[in-house]
């Protein structure tokens, strides 16, 4: 079986700790792994390696760190499927999916390629007389990414990528189900000659993240998980004087007007709802079809799609669905099937009891689906994670939105309609960060940024994107003058012109 080692340094180091984690195959249920949960000393090390690293990376000239990536990206390329194999054998979701993951990722390496551009400052002449000033954003220093099992390649590259093109260098604890995906990522860009010590990565768990969270030498902390852990990493973590951007969890819903195409929604629903288990923080959890009408017709739509979907392991290319990630989670998933149930949702579709010949002990859960869902049904309220979708009916469009703002989190949305009225009214008016009009999963591209609202998002910054280059850089304004433009004698008063 493999140990997982630490990346620190410019080498790959066997963690002395001994505290271990499981990784598992959740197609098979085998163990494929064991990872270390390291110590506090190791995290340490990291540090420092990434603290002695700095300053000459941060010197670099920025076309030189962006020539690094643009090597990166190449590198990335060439081991595309490498990385989508090492995905899906943790993760368990399907290859094309896992390879989408890993093009997203490398767009976000794309985006940071451009980093000399982006940093470039501002420059005005005269702002008073023979006086000049200049502003540009500067490195943090060492900074930190700690990341979720659901995206173990894409959700890092949200991150180390901007960060350290942008100068600084950067610790990554990364999900302990998944990490094998980012260990390669690593190799490669070191492949690609980032200098020993820029991007470093330690395994662990809670304690591993507290000690991050609580290092002096630590300036920013960058979070994607579940919204308890984000605003606990938030608070802990702005306590200790660090800068922080924590993305949580999600109940993303669809609304479906009486004039959408209906076929096109039904589809629409089945990629969001089921692609990846259900495993995606901009998974569509919840179908609000207006009217009664709309209604019965889209749950006529879902139920053969839902019963007919594909499920099986990575290995199968019909594969439309995947495993969930743990045993634990699956049994948290059909926890949430049985809750329904009691609390008096209609089943429409049933996944439990789903069973795969010659992968009894995978962690499959079958696509499920509710009808005549309510607000407070707890299958309603909390994010389940699984491919479990939720129809909750609205009378009206103003009950739909109403639906919507009412929820705690906001991270996605989307409405299906013809309608370009109500469309731009829904974009104008839900209280959620990203929307998509007849675009279910409006994952914002590269060049843009991520992030929810409400409980979806602690901090001030999006992550990626331009708001990732503001996020891992700080503001410097210079205002310079040079003696000829200087008048003798002392001023008192507050500079004017
Ligand atoms: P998680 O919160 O369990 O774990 C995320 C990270 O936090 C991991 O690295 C983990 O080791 C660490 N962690 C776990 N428990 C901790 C604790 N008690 N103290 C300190 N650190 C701890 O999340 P997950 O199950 O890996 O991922 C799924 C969650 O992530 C879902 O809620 C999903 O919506 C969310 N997610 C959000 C986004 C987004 O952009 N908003 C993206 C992907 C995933």
């Amino acid at each position: 079986m493999e140990t997982i080692q630490n990346a620190i340094g410019g080498g790959k180091i066997t963690s002395n700790s001994a505290r271990k984690g499981a990784v598992y195959n959740p197609a098979t249920g085998e163990q494929i792994a064991e990872l270390p949960l390291s110590t506090a000393a190791e995290i340490d090390a990291a540090v420092a390696s990434a603290k002695a690293a700095q300053p000459a990376w941060g010197n670099t000239p920025p076309l030189k760190r962006a020539r690094v990536m643009f090597k990166f990206k190449e590198l990335l390329d060439r081991h595309a499927a490498d990385l989508a194999r090492a995905i899906s054998a943790e993760h368990g979701k399907t290859h094309d999916d896992a390879l989408g993951e890993v093009q997203r990722g490398i767009e976000c390496v794309e985006y940071a390629c451009g980093i000399p551009e982006l940093l470039k400052g501002t420059f005005t002449r005269n702002v008073g007389p023979a006086i000049d000033a200049y502003a540009d954003r500067q490195p943090l220093g060492v900074v930190a990414g700690i990341t979720p099992f659901n995206f173990p390649a894409m959700v890092p590259m949200w991150m180390y990528p901007a960060a350290i093109a942008c100068g600084n260098t950067f610790i990554l604890k990364p999900s302990e189900r998944d990490p094998s995906a980012p260990m390669l990522a690593w190799e490669l860009l070191m492949e690609a000659g980032l200098p020993e010590g820029v991007l470093n990565i330690v395994h662990g768990d809670k304690e591993a993240v507290d000690h991050i969270l609580d290092h002096p030498d630590i300036k920013a902390v960058s979070f994607v998980g579940s919204t308890p852990i984000a605003e606990y990493v938030y608070q802990r973590g702005t306590k200790a004087g660090k800068r922080v951007q924590a993305l949580g969890g999600a109940k993303n819903h669809m609304v479906i007007l009486p004039d959408a195409d209906l076929d096109q929604a039904a589809d629409a629903l089945m990629g969001a709802g089921y692609g990846s288990a259900g495993e995606r923080c901009m998974a569509v959890s919840v179908a609000v079809p207006v009217g009664e009408k709309t209604a019965d017709a889209l749950v006529e739509k879902l139920k053969p799609r839902v019963e007919s979907l594909k499920i099986g392991p990575a290995a199968d290319s019909d594969s439309e669905m995947g495993p969930l990630v743990t045993a634990q989670h699956r049994d948290k998933v059909l926890g949430y099937i049985d809750k329904g149930v009691e609390e008096g949702a209609e089943l429409v579709v049933d996944g439990r009891g789903f069973s795969l010949q010659g992968y009894e002990g995978g962690y499959y859960v079958g696509g499920t689906l509710f009808d005549r869902v309510t607000p407070e049904m707890t299958i309603y309220r909390e994010e389940i994670f699984g491919p479990v979708l939720s129809v909750v009916r609205a009378p009206d469009y103003a009950d739909a939105v109403r639906l919507i703002n009412g929820h705690e989190y906001g991270n996605g949305t989307a409405i299906f309609t013809r309608d370009g009225d109500a469309a731009r009214d829904f974009a104008d008016r839900i209280e959620v960060g990203m929307v998509g009009v007849n675009v279910p999963i409006p994952v914002p591209v590269a060049y843009h940024s991520f992030g929810g609202w409400k409980r979806s998002l602690f901090g001030d910054h999006s992550i990626y994107g331009p708001e990732g280059v503001h996020f891992y850089t700080r503001l410097k304004t210079v205002t310079t003058r040079w003696p000829a433009g200087i008048k003798s004698g002392a001023q008192f008063t507050f500079p004017t012109l």
